[in-house]
């Protein structure tokens, strides 16, 4: 079984677009029905991506030697519209029955050998092999590739407004990092994140996020639009890392903003982690001037002595209990108690992922100060964020007066 996947083919796509994409795969697909025989199946499995049976093979190197000469016959340039476009291919090759009994462990099997061959360059194939272990494979390529994205500015924030329940005016927003890859085009946190996290490379991916979003916030008010603050995301990772308060402290001053326009989100597990640490980090941060938020609060373990402790200016109130509250009784009297809860510690209450009039009205009911989610905005690209501080763009479901 081969798995053949085009290398760049997203870049061709999105610069010369899908008319011209469509055209390509039909060229591609083809060459490869020419370069087998008529017994073997071509088929395609869904994007670039392609699956060869060769059913009548004597041994495993007659598949090397079709590899060979399928990647030999796309090498060829293929005119498309007046263009001449050239692409090459990844191939992972799995065999029955040393790589497997049935047809999803041989799927699965050369498609991780597919990924292997991307890794070591592409343009090549690879022989499954007992060791690719698939997610020690992906998790090597996310984490080249993250280098890669770095090095290259291909990270980006989107930024998701957050609203005054009773006045509709907007409070701030919340930064989310999104990664424009040139083969597999918008990609978000939940692919990279915790990848990041493992391997260090959150603490950079950090940095840029804390300074693109100060400095953004810093051209939207020199613009002479009414900024608000904006909240980022702080991964365990960062926080607990030595440079950390230095690396906030240096980047306000880089950009010149006032601090209290930068609200950094941190989870209940990562302060209770090793709560006296937290604590006077959480304390330095106060005195720099920027504000604290609790994100996904009440999923977390918390100790409440501690909560009361920590100088923390915003609950949020996790997607889950807005989500369910309808169905689940209990989400109700939790939304309420953590409400009530910070209106007493006297923190701004934020619920998060709001998506229906019905939640709204709901939290509206007990008097939650704020919301965020889909309901009033997805997070937006910057320039569609500014069109909203200037007022010209219309929030589909602007919460009435
Ligand atoms: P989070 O901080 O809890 O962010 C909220 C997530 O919920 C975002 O997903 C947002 O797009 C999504 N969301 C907003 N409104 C709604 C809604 O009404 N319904 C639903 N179902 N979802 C809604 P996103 O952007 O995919 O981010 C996921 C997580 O990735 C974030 O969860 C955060 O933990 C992490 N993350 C995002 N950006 C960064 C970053 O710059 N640094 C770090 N360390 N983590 C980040
Ligand atoms: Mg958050
Ligand atoms: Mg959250």
């Amino acid at each position: 079984l081969l798995f053949l996947d085009l290398d760049n083919f997203k870049h061709i796509n999105d610069s010369l677009g899908h008319a011209v994409g469509d055209q390509l795969l039909q060229s591609v697909a083809n060459r490869l029905v020419a370069g087998v025989r008529v017994t073997d199946t071509v088929c395609r499995q869904g994007g670039d991506e392609f699956v060869i049976l060769l059913s009548e093979i004597e041994q495993p190197q007659a598949a090397a030697r079709v590899a060979k000469i399928l990647r030999s016959e796309l090498a060829l340039p293929h005119l498309i519209d007046g263009h001449e476009l050239h692409v090459s291919l990844s191939i992972g090759i799995s065999v029955f029955p040393d790589d497997g009994s049935d047809v999803d462990m041989l799927m699965q099997n050369a498609d991780t050998a597919m990924y292997h061959a991307k890794a070591s360059g592409r343009d090549n194939y690879q022989f499954f092999k007992a060791e690719m272990n698939a997610r020690a494979v992906r998790r090597q390529i996310v984490e080249s590739s993250l280098r890669r994205a770095l090095k290259h500015n291909e990270f980006l924030l989107h930024y998701q407004p957050q609203f005054d329940l009773e006045s509709g005016e907007i409070t701030g927003a919340e930064a989310l990092i999104r990664w424009q890859d040139p083969e597999y085009g918008l990609v978000g946190p939940a692919q990279f994140i915790s990848i990041a996290e493992e391997c260090g490379l959150i603490v950079p991916i950090g940095q840029w996020v804390l300074r693109e979003a100060c400095s953004q916030i810093r051209a939207w008010l020199d613009a002479g639009l009414s900024a608000v603050p904006v909240a980022v995301n702080i991964s365990a990772v960062e926080f607990r890392h030595e440079a950390f308060l230095g690396g906030v402290a240096k980047i306000l001053r880089e950009t010149g903003l006032a601090p209290h326009y930068l609200e950094l989100e941190l989870t209940e597990n990562m302060l209770m982690h090793d709560a006296e640490s937290s604590a006077t980090v959480l304390v330095a941060l106060r005195a720099m001037g920027v504000t604290l938020a609790i994100d996904d609060f009440g999923i977390g373990y918390s100790s409440l002595g501690y909560l009361k402790r920590f100088p923390i200016d915003t609950l949020k109130i996790d997607q889950s209990f807005v989500r369910d509250f309808a169905t689940e009784i209990d989400d109700g009297t939790i939304v309420s108690a953590i409400i009530g809860m910070g209106k007493s510690l006297r923190q701004r209450v934020i619920a998060e992922g709001v998506e229906s009039a019905e939640q709204l009205a709901f939290l509206r009911e007990r008097q939650c100060d704020e919301g965020q989610g889909f309901h009033f905005s997805h997070p937006l690209p910057a320039a569609d964020f500014a069109r909203l501080l200037a007022g010209t763009r219309d929030i589909a479901h602007a919460v009435p007066a």
